[in-house]
């Protein structure tokens, strides 16, 4: 699994309900641990399975005390509200105005499998509830106003013309594979 690669808008899983993780096999424990990976060498802060090319409901988040991970995350409580321009991974170069939640109470599964439920703000909570938006399909660009909408056009369609490009460099590759 050491092959994966970030996947960008213009990508179907992008756009999918993940799901949710039965069972925390070594493959999931790897699978975190390639997250990681991708996510420091692209300096982010935050990654979920589905920007790496996986269906799953599993996110990682950088925090002060160290990465977070958690599997199939769950938001209880929200409270209060804040706005503040965010980018993605996934969406190069965008930055959108964002309001989510001020403090969250969130609960997951730990690598172990373990539950856990801990409280979020500010920063860190708004990290966590854009990444289990990833977990439903859900994008900055989905918060944008139309007047922003309008303004990142080119650059969304730039994005999505690399990504229909890279989707056909594979599909060749796949089809001189069975000849
Ligand atoms: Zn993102």
């Amino acid at each position: 699994m050491d092959n994966l690669k970030l996947h960008k808008y213009g990508d179907p899983i992008l756009r999918k309900q993940a799901e949710l993780v039965k069972k925390i096999n070594p493959e999931e424990k790897e699978l975190l641990s390639n997250m990681a990976k991708i996510m420091y060498k692209n300096e982010g802060i935050g990654l979920a399975a589905p920007q790496v090319g996986i269906n799953k409901r599993i996110i990682i988040v950088h925090t002060d005390n160290g990465l977070l991970k958690l599997i199939n995350p769950q938001i209880l409580e929200k409270e209060g509200e804040d706005s503040l321009s965010e980018g993605c991974l996934s969406l190069p170069e965008i930055f959108v105005q964002v309001n989510r939640a001020k403090r969250i109470k969130v609960e997951g599964l730990n690598e172990e499998g373990k539950l856990i439920k801990l409280r979020a703000e500010d920063f860190l909570a708004r990290v966590i509830q854009h990444e289990i938006d990833h977990l439903n399909g859900v994008l900055i660009i989905d918060y944008a106003t139309e007047t922003r909408k309008e303004k990142i056009r080119g650059n969304l369609e730039k994005i999505a013309n690399h990504t229909k490009m890279i989707f056909e460099v594979k599909n060749r590759r796949k089809a001189k594979m069975v000849l």
